[in-house]
């Protein structure tokens, strides 16, 4: 794939007409007119090499012969603040995906996986938002906990972990978030000390996304009880299934229970099981945010598009299109995805454990999307928060409005991603 630094490139054919007054007053472009090539769903402006355009023909038709059945029946489904959807049929679906080895389709292939370009990466994510396949289930396991244990972990921890997650066996939670350690991570009060050959686990972590159905937890916790904030904590792989773990799942506001409290009381793991060294947690926590603020969202940057693909076509369906004040959000919404997804392909080139340049695109992606919830609304008029008929169901676009309020939150608030770029990018003071 050859990347076309050519601003005027940047636009497919109609929107040149556009640019060129063909449609510009015209309301917004129908579906059937946006451009559907083979290279120009969300990339219009790259050039795809022949390995790159084979690769493109074969993921399709694979995905055009699996999403069936089923699968079918969920499509588009899954997403945010619809996570509890057929999440047994989605099960399945990564033991599909894990068994045709579209999982850890980027992990370099001495990990198990496909050693796949950037852009054959890129052309996966469209086309899987294309055949609208079901939301995936192992985020954390695939995007943040394998990439580290590639990075930090013993070549044992390696073998030991990231086949199930190439086949889509185990899950994975993250165990970062405290009553009293939010933003303030460093104040982790869950303790593990040694007993023999064994880690004993207690305290309690909050907010953790899917504890309700991961096999294991990912545990920043304090193994030196001298110690204080970045010292003395440790990054512990602690089994979910055991009598000293207790998962209480919290109602969210769009009605799902993605995330709960998790109690360990006396929990064990393994001697064995902490990745880098005892004490030394806190680099490898920060290593993981890494990935998770900056270089796992390309898929998520995908789907973003469907969404925003969705909200023109309401716009036109309720007469929106022709609204000024729409029409600027709408542009604003379509300029801000494309330098997104320019700024995560950039941080995505880079090799490496990211620095704290991902916060860059946390704070980006998180305020572009919750901007995107809020427009959603907005478009839908007075109607936009009310069922219906009853029982009072949330539609789609209502729980996506609700969960993109918590996009700023998690993966670290939007006023943390100010002060990591303030202070450790720009050199500003403390
Ligand atoms: C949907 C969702 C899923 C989540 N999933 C997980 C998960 O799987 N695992 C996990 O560990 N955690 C998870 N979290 C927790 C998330 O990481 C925390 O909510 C986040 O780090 C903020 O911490 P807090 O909620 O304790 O808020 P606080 O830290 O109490 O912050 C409250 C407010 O004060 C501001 N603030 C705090 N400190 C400062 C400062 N120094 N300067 C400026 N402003 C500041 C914050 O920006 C925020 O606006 C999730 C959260 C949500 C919403």
């Amino acid at each position: 794939m050859r990347w076309v630094c050519d601003a005027s490139l940047h636009l497919t054919d109609r929107q040149v007409r556009q640019q060129d007054g063909g449609a510009l007053h015209g309301g917004l472009p129908a579906v059937s007119d946006r451009a559907h090539g083979p290279t120009d769903l969300t990339m219009g402006d790259v050039a795809l090499t022949d390995d790159d355009a084979r690769f493109r023909r074969d993921v399709a038709a694979w995905l055009a012969d699996h999403v069936v059945g089923e699968y079918a029946e969920l499509k588009g489904r899954g997403g945010p603040g619809d996570e509890d959807v057929g999440f047994d049929v989605r099960v399945a679906w990564e033991h599909e995906l894990g068994k045709a080895g579209f999982i850890g389709l980027g992990w370099p292939v001495e990990a198990g996986g496909r050693g796949a370009s950037l852009d054959q990466q890129i052309i996966w994510a469209e086309e899987y938002a294309r055949a609208e396949a079901p939301a995936r289930v192992n985020h954390m396991g695939e995007n943040l906990l394998a990439p580290t244990l590639i990075a930090y972990g013993t070549p044992e921890q390696q073998e030991r972990f990231l086949p199930g997650i190439l086949r889509g066996d185990e899950r994975w939670c993250q165990g970062y978030s405290e009553p009293n350690a939010g933003s303030d991570l460093a104040n982790v009060a869950t303790r593990a000390h040694r007993d023999g050959d064994e880690w004993i686990v207690n305290g309690q972590k909050v907010w953790t996304s899917l504890a309700h159905v991961s096999h294991w937890c990912f545990v920043v916790a304090r193994t030196d009880p001298q110690s204080s904030r970045h010292q003395g904590l440790s990054f512990l792989l602690v089994p979910m299934d055991q009598p000293g773990v207790e998962v209480r799942p919290i109602v969210q506001i769009t009605g799902g229970g993605e995330f709960n409290e998790v109690f360990f009381d006396d929990a064990r793991t393994e001697a064995s099981l902490v990745v880098g060294d005892v004490d030394d947690g806190w680099r490898i926590a920060m290593g993981l945010l890494g990935f998770e603020r900056g270089v796992s969202t390309l898929a998520q940057q995908v789907g973003f598009e469907r969404e925003l693909e969705h909200l023109v076509d309401l716009a036109r369906a309720r007469g929106r299109g022709d609204d000024p004040a729409v029409r600027a959000r709408l542009v604003d919404a379509w300029i801000g995805l494309r330098l997104m997804k320019w700024n995560a392909m950039r941080s995505m080139a880079a090799k490496g454990v990211p620095g704290p340049e991902a916060s860059i695109s946390k704070l980006f992606w998180g305020s572009w999307h919750r901007d995107l919830g809020a427009l959603m609304i907005d478009v839908l008029g007075a109607h936009g928060l009310i069922g219906e008929s009853l029982p009072y169901e949330l539609t789609l676009e209502q729980k996506l409005f609700l969960f993109s309020r918590s996009d700023t939150i998690y993966g670290g608030s939007n006023e943390i991603q100010r002060n990591v770029l303030g202070e450790r990018v720009l050199g500003l003071p403390r």
